[in-house]
């Protein structure tokens, strides 16, 4: 009976023993997550300027050699698919502009961000889907903020004015304070996404290559040295994970005399007339909708009128880019190469630095950090994809994901006790349900034995009587 006691008692003891952290959303050991996206930081901004703060980051936690945007590489597209995990021809955000085919109506990027339907089309960003199971959420600035999911907005939030400055240090250091002190600390908010406008504004300004851009990457690290300051001044070290990572990186546009521009109007062929309505302007992506009947003459004027322009038919589109299958592209789509931007009538784009291009292209990679309790220390792993960023960031929140495209595989190698954490909820399930089955043999096992000595003792009693 004493040796029965013992193996409920260590059955009993097995379970929180094998309890993995993350394992449900009601996990009262579920640290908190600080997402941090830096617009157009290139992977390797850092390479030319001294970052002691983004250095300690690494030594304290993860570097990934790159991330992966998804294609169209531009803000608003590259952020939702952050918060969806899911690829910009299946959330269906494909442009900064939104706009109307029939109205010919168009929005810019910040008129955009109100535009819900634009935003609520089928996919939920992960504030809404945390809310959901119980979490608390914030947002400051960070794209698809402002607008409304299926009746929701992330519970905490602060949306920028039309006219923000969004390279201001001393406002950068408010913010942080908001998110860190108010957010995180007094009103326990258990993930935050966080956006700042920089270093995507000197890129487009002086061009990547500028000492302007340098400048502003020791901003940012002097940020990045100040946001872990205040989680520690806030004692969160231990609690909070941070991932920081950037939309899209930068390239130079080759100017005037260097290039041969890309500019529709002088091409042989083509005409506006045969068009009904048109992106172009916009940088290296273009897209028309040609008028009834005029879709192969529009086609081929175009296909092979110049060496760096790209253009598809819609069903074209390569797959590896996940940019063909939206209601909402248009049926051709142009797209030149690193350092040409595609123009209508004349060319209007005399900004030094840009993106949008191909995501295979170095240019367009972004940087990629992690640090926090639930992340390695010190290792710099291979390149990721930010549409894998999704479920790690549900991964570390033990909330279940909605569909998307990404995977936690692709991640999970960063995160410390791997093979605890690198399941879902139904490994959990897996490793409890395991536990009893061993337990339960273990009793099973100590029954039949104390069954055999009691019969042998017996046995002996008989035999010497
Ligand atoms: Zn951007």
């Amino acid at each position: 009976m004493l040796l029965l006691c013992l193996a409920v008692l260590c059955l009993g003891a097995s379970s929180p023993c094998a309890a993995a952290p993350h394992q449900g959303s009601n996990n009262p050991t579920r640290n908190k997550l600080l997402l941090i996206s830096f617009d157009g930081f290139r992977w390797d901004y850092d390479r030319d300027v001294e970052t002691p703060n983004l250095d300690k980051m690494a030594l304290d936690g993860v570097k990934a050699v790159y991330a992966t945007p998804p294609f169209v590489t531009i803000t608003s597209s590259s952020h939702f698919t952050m918060l969806t995990g899911r690829y910009v021809e299946n959330h269906g955000v494909i442009h900064n502009i939104w706009f109307n085919t029939s109205t010919q109506q168009k929005k810019q990027y910040y008129e955009a961000q109100f535009v819900d339907c634009y935003w609520d089309n089928g996919s939920l960003p992960i504030w809404i889907t945390a809310q959901r199971q119980g979490l608390k959420a914030g947002s400051l600035h960070f794209p698809g903020t402002a607008a409304t999911y299926r009746g929701e907005n992330v519970g905490v939030r602060q949306v920028e004015s039309g006219f923000y400055d969004h390279s201001n240090e001393t406002d950068w250091r408010l913010n942080i304070d908001k998110v860190i002190g108010e957010w995180f600390h007094q009103q326990d908010l258990d993930f935050v996404s966080l956006y700042f406008g920089e270093p995507d504004l000197v890129g487009h300004e002086f061009g990547p290559d500028s000492p302007e851009r340098r400048e502003m990457v020791k901003q940012v690290d002097r940020t990045v040295g100040y946001i872990r300051d205040k989680i520690r001044e806030h004692g969160l070290t231990d609690q909070l994970n941070i991932i920081i990572t950037a939309d899209h990186g930068m390239t130079t546009i080759l100017r005037d005399g260097q290039v041969n521009k890309i500019i529709l109007s002088k091409i042989p062929g083509f005409s506006f007339k045969d068009i009904k309505f048109q992106l172009l302007d916009y940088g290296p992506l273009g897209m028309l909708l040609p008028k009834e009947g005029m879709l192969e003459k529009v086609y081929s004027a175009l296909k092979g009128s110049h060496p760096h322009l790209h253009v598809y038919k819609k069903e074209e589109m390569p797959a590896r880019m996940h940019y063909g299958n939206h209601p909402r592209l248009l049926p051709i789509i142009l797209i030149a190469d690193p350092g040409y931007v595609v123009n209508g009538f004349l060319p209007l784009h005399f900004i030094k630095g840009d993106h949008g291009f191909d995501n295979e292209a170095m240019e367009m990679k972004a940087f990629f950090r992690v640090v926090g309790p639930d992340f390695e220390k010190n290792r710099v792993v291979d390149p990721i994809e930010l549409v894998d960023v999704y479920a790690l960031m549900c991964h570390l929140l033990g909330i279940n994901p909605e569909i998307n495209d990404g995977h936690l595989d692709n991640t999970k190698h960063m995160l410390v006790n791997r093979n605890n954490t690198g399941g879902d909820n139904n490994n959990s399930e897996k490793n409890n349900q395991m536990d009893v089955l061993i337990g339960f043999s273990a009793v099973i096992g100590i029954l039949v034995l104390v069954f055999i000595i009691t019969l042998s003792c017996n046995m002996c009693k008989r035999n010497r009587g």
